[in-house]
């Protein structure tokens, strides 16, 4: 069937990622117990059970982002309220718990749940579903606050971060009937916590220790797959520690999961949690290492393993709508330690197109607010376009590049590990000695920039990063 693969259908490959997820502050304002709630697996059958901690006519879930495909809700097909009269369905940003006729939902609610794979916006995917059986769950999907009506549901923004919101993380109880669980590198009979933030895997899939990182890979992921991420990933980690020393916490565990050959699909989607990368291949377009794959693969295993210095771990952003500095900077690392790592690696193609997509998604439309759009994608290619440019004055000014960048930046956030875009930008401005340089990014972040090739020329004119127009289109030197 993949003998029929064409350049067309490794077109069509995408990749993404969660880095960029929501880390609701919500947690500091619980008082008294906390929200419990049970998984437990039976085989085939799920069954969740609330235990709310307070009367509320609503419950709203902190975790609500879209499924990428299709923008859809992802609860109100997979969950499905056992409680009667409990209503589970999707008011402005958030899904919510509520009652037909608006009196408060009961203390105890029972849902049966289906977990799929399903990519979402933005954040972790809610399960990893292994092609032995096992499944493996994202640990804060069942985080509740109470609402006091629908309409405030309808009024919160998509960005929770700094909203005052009651109710905390819930406390989870999790138990498969058929042996124990995976948590955090440890097997166990049954677990409770809160605010674990990790995936929590039901089954067995294939759990290996290898070298500085325990995988746990789907035994039905395509072979060549399985060798580059044990080969590749320790690699890259090396260099990564190398070059900014180690990783915050404790020894990482690479999960994988491979949802089939979808007939015209090549799919990669990941995240990073503390201690945690996690993986999802799909489609007839990764079965066979071919070279466009295998480099897919290699750039996706980079991008990811690089969150553990900047994203999850190691420096954070502040809000959802700075995700350029993280997604943008974990791209430009990847190059970057590919290129050191394999030097056949074509970087230049991998860079160009990160320029080609920012001057496409930042035309007229403010880069900030891309995440509401569903245009993630230009978090991505304009904070690599931008990475680049900081790493170009950097060079001039004082030689090294962009680890030496993430070094220093390191050093002047080690209090909060928060990297703000005042200090990305006042980075900027330290490295080039000029000012005017932040002034065109922070326009093309608010408002958006009517011709973004000239701003975008402009600040590699000024940060010395080498490029011709061709036709009006920016394209890199080699
Ligand atoms: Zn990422």
């Amino acid at each position: 069937m993949h003998a029929i693969l064409t350049p067309f259908v490794l077109s069509i490959l995408t990749a993404g990622c969660a880095v960029a997820a929501p880390a609701p502050a919500v947690g500091r304002l619980q008082t008294g117990e906390p929200v419990a709630v049970r998984v437990e697996r039976d085989a085939d059958r799920w069954e969740l059970e609330f235990v709310l901690n307070g009367d509320a006519p609503v419950w709203m879930f902190q975790r609500s982002a879209l499924l990428r495909i299709g923008r859809n809700p992802w609860r109100p097909a997979w969950w499905s309220v056992q409680t009667p009269g409990v209503i589970l369905d999707r008011q402005g940003r958030y899904d919510v718990l509520r009652m037909a006729d608006g009196s408060p939902v009961p203390r105890r609610i029972r849902i049966r749940m289906t977990p799929r794979a399903g990519d979402l916006e933005a954040d972790y995917d809610p399960a990893l579903v292994f092609s032995d059986g096992a499944v493996a769950l994202y640990s804060e999907q069942f985080d509740v606050s109470p609402l006091a009506s629908l309409e405030q549901a309808r009024a919160l923004p998509l960005d929770l971060n700094g909203i005052d919101l009651p109710g905390g993380p819930a406390e989870v109880t999790w138990r498969d009937r058929a042996g124990p669980v995976l948590f955090k590198g440890q097997r166990l009979d049954q677990v409770t916590a809160i605010n674990a933030d990790t995936y929590v895997l039901f089954g067995d899939a294939r759990t290996r220790e290898g070298r500085g990182v325990t995988t746990v890979i789907d035994p039905g992921l395509p072979t060549w797959l399985g060798e580059q991420l044990a080969d590749f990933t320790p690699l890259v980690m090396d260099y990564y520690t190398a070059r900014l020393g180690p990783q915050a916490g404790p020894t990482p565990t690479l999960m994988v999961s491979w949802t089939g050959p979808t007939e015209s699909l090549s799919s990669m989607g990941g995240s990073v949690l503390p201690g945690l990368i996690s993986m999802n291949f799909e489609g007839e377009g990764v079965l066979d290492p071919e070279p466009a794959a295998l480099a897919r693969a290699r750039w996706f295993i980079g991008h990811e393993s690089a969150h553990f210095w900047l994203g999850s771990n190691g420096l954070k952003y502040e809000f959802a709508r700075d995700a350029w500095i993280t997604e943008g900077g974990a791209d430009l690392m990847a190059v970057r330690a590919i290129s050191a790592i394999d030097p056949t690696y074509d970087a230049a193609t991998e860079l160009q197109r990160e320029v080609d997509d920012c001057v496409s998604l930042a035309a007229g439309r403010p880069v900030a607010s891309a995440g509401e759009r569903g245009d993630n994608r230009a978090y991505y290619a304009c904070g690599a376009v931008w990475s680049l440019a900081l790493e170009g004055a950097r060079k001039e000014r004082s030689g090294g590049d962009f680890f030496d960048v993430i070094v220093d930046l390191q050093r002047r956030n080690a209090d909060d590990g928060v990297l703000t875009r005042e200090e990305w930008l006042s980075a900027l401005t330290r490295e080039s000695r000029d000012p005017s340089l932040r002034i065109g990014i922070e326009r093309m972040l608010d408002e958006g920039s009517a011709d973004p090739a000239s701003e975008i020329a402009r600040l590699f004119d000024r940060t010395g990063v080498a490029y011709r127009m061709d036709a009006g289109r920016i394209v890199l030197a080699d």
